[in-house]
């Protein structure tokens, strides 16, 4: 369920600050620490996954919180467009091992995605 050498474990488990932006019973969201855009808030599954490559339907409740929390985020935020990413592999940008979505928002975006 933990992974002691994750940094965002050590998040869910307050031995790292990070400002919280919400939380439900399975997922947290705070900001980046190195923000992309005016809005930049990740959203973590509270127990540890490596990414989305390891989602099932079994987690259907998980991948629910996650999404409303997303939406609500974006709503408490002012945001009427944002962009909700995650990233699988070094190759695709993803830097911590832990599930994460990044909720970006308050600037215009280009696409495709550098
Ligand atoms: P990835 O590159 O894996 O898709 O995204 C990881 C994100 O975590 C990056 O945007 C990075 O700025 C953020 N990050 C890395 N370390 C910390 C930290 O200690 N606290 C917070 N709040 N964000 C972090
Ligand atoms: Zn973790």
């Amino acid at each position: 369920m933990r992974d002691p050498e994750c940094l965002f474990c050590k998040i869910v488990h307050k031995e790292i600050d990070s400002t919280l932006v919400s939380e439900s019973e399975r997922a947290l969201a705070f900001r980046d620490i190195n923000p992309a855009a005016p809005t930049h808030v990740l959203i973590i599954p509270k127990d540890h996954l490596v990414s989305v490559r390891e989602l099932t339907t079994a987690h259907g409740e998980l991948i629910g919180e996650i999404f409303e929390l997303a939406a609500q985020i974006a709503s408490d935020e002012g945001l009427e467009d944002y962009r909700l990413v995650s990233n699988v592999g070094p190759g695709a940008g993803q830097s911590v091992f832990h599930l994460h979505f990044h909720v970006l928002g308050g600037r215009s975006m280009s696409w495709p995605p550098g």
